[in-house]
């Protein structure tokens, strides 16, 4: 059992203690802000091509580790050993993309009578990046590479349940050359490590992505200081299929149970015309029960566990017994288990309909056209993700601009890129992350005149 002053991490296949790790209490954060800022004025002021080089060569070492890390990803998080592979090259590929943009970091000459205007993106400092436990590696690359990239430090506090790869990161970090005290993970509790660093006057931005409910505490506390934050928080996205689109891709169930469902962009409501209803339900039924539920390290396996006990109760209670459902199976005895699930008996305002789950759950519910579609869509406090099925083109870029979410996909599931912006809609959270403005968002903008005019005589 975790406590005060320590984290057990739990394989969430087998329940069997994989590490425990000591959690930082706040002095230990004052003394992180301590060092981040010693090493972030340091950084600023190397020329852009070493940090450049500095930040290739942390991505080189992620790469040349990668195995290593996905592994530790499969037994601190219960992630398929695929998943796993893909979420430590994203790390990487982040640190590759982020180390273009130092040298790009570009202001603007602005004209202006009796002088020059230039305006200079200027580093904020030390950032927090506060991450949840559903991609561990992902999610700390998205706030930390580009803020390095932007000349910060950045404190790292991984989840309670997965700190290891953020650590091994740390490690990395350093075997690459980024100076000591630049990148820091800060394993611990949320409402002590994280609420120190969101608290901490000495940093001055929060990345933070996780719920909803603590998002909203991390925005009201940082505004009392003024501080940038930026969150990514639930969803509860729609799956819109039209009767005309390619069925047996629209009904492909991995565009919600792709990490357990425990996935912000899950598409967990799967709406669908009335007059291919049945079939898409057939679809379905066919797909759940062929999917490959199991040790998550066997190459075969296509879904792995729940990340916590915690977590299959919370997902144990959106499902009961005896709900209509479509079902498939999961393994008996140790291990956070739970089947993937259609549930094909709700009504659009029941809980199962409106909460984020985050566990392998989508409830199946039609619509009669177009205008009925969009208004079950946008009918939820989330605006994160969603896809669209249709062969008319009209009708998918008319469906695009009305449903009220940040990453939308036509005839695909597409999941989150990199080089793209991601980010939610209304209680799915603010600012965005990944794309080509990702750097702008840890900078201030500062603007400078300089007189032509020469000094007053
Ligand atoms: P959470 O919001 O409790 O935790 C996310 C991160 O915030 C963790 O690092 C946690 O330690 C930290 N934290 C917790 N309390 C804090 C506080 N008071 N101050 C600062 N930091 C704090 O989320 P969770 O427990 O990991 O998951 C609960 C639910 O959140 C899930 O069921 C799911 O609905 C949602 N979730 C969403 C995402 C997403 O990517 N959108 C990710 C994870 C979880």
């Amino acid at each position: 059992m975790s406590n005060e002053s320590e984290l057990e991490v739990l394989n969430p296949a087998t329940e069997e203690v994989v590490a425990t790790v000591p959690a930082v209490t706040a002095s230990d954060v004052d003394a992180a802000v301590v060092r981040a800022t010693a090493a972030q004025a340091r950084w600023a002021a190397l020329p852009p091509a070493d940090r450049a080089r500095l930040l290739r060569r942390f991505a080189v070492s992620v790469d040349e580790h990668l195995e290593e890390l996905a592994q530790l990803e499969v037994r601190e998080a219960g992630h398929t050993v695929g998943n796993a592979r893909w979420e430590a090259s994203n790390a990487r590929d982040l640190l590759d993309y982020a180390a273009g943009g130092v040298e790009r970091l570009m202001g603007h000459q602005i004209p202006v009578p009796g002088g020059l205007n230039v305006t200079i993106p200027e580093p904020l400092g030390v950032v927090g990046v506060i991450a949840p436990w559903n991609f561990p590696m992902p999610i700390a690359a998205w706030g930390t590479a580009p803020a390095l990239a932007a000349g910060n430090a950045v404190l790292l506090k991984p989840a309670e349940t997965t700190p290891l790869t953020a650590l091994r990161l740390a490690e990395l970090a350093l075997e690459a050359g980024l100076p000591e005290g630049l990148f820091q993970v800060l394993p611990g509790h949320g409402p002590v490590a994280g609420n120190a660093l969101v608290e901490h006057p000495g940093v001055a931005k929060i990345v933070f992505t996780g719920s909803t409910a603590v998002g909203k505490q991390v925005l009201a506390k940082g505004s009392a200081l003024l501080k940038r934050v930026t969150l990514e928080l639930g969803g509860k996205s729609p799956n819109i299929v039209f009767a005309d689109a390619d069925l047996k891709a629209a009904a492909d169930p991995f565009s919600f149970l792709d990490n357990s469902g425990q996935d912000c962009c899950a598409r967990t409501r799967i709406l669908v015309q009335e007059q291919v209803y049945d079939e898409v339900r057939e679809l379905l039924a066919d797909a759940l029960s062929a999917v490959v539920v199991g040790d998550p390290g066997d190459e075969k396996t296509q879904m792995g566990p729940l990340i916590s006990r915690q977590q299959l109760n919370r997902v144990r209670e959106f499902v009961p017994a005896d709900a209509p459902a479509l079902r498939g199976v999961a393994p008996d005895g140790p291990g956070f288990w739970f089947p993937p699930t259609v549930l094909t008996g709700e009504r659009p305002d029941s809980p199962a309909a409106r909460e984020e789950i985050f566990g392998p759950v989508a409830v199946l519910l039609p619509f009669t056209d177009e205008e009925d579609a969009i208004r079950l869509a946008n009918d939820t406090p989330y605006g994160l993700a969603g896809s669209l099925w249709t062969r008319d083109l009209g009708r998918a870029l008319r469906v695009s601009r009305a449903v009220r979410a940040g990453n939308l996909s036509v005839n695909s599931h597409s999941a989150v890129r990199y080089w793209t912006p991601f980010g939610g809609f209304k209680q799915s959270g603010i600012g965005r992350e990944l794309g080509p403005d990702a750097l702008a968002a840890f900078t201030e903008t500062k603007n400078v005149f300089i007189s032509t005019e020469g000094p007053a005589q």
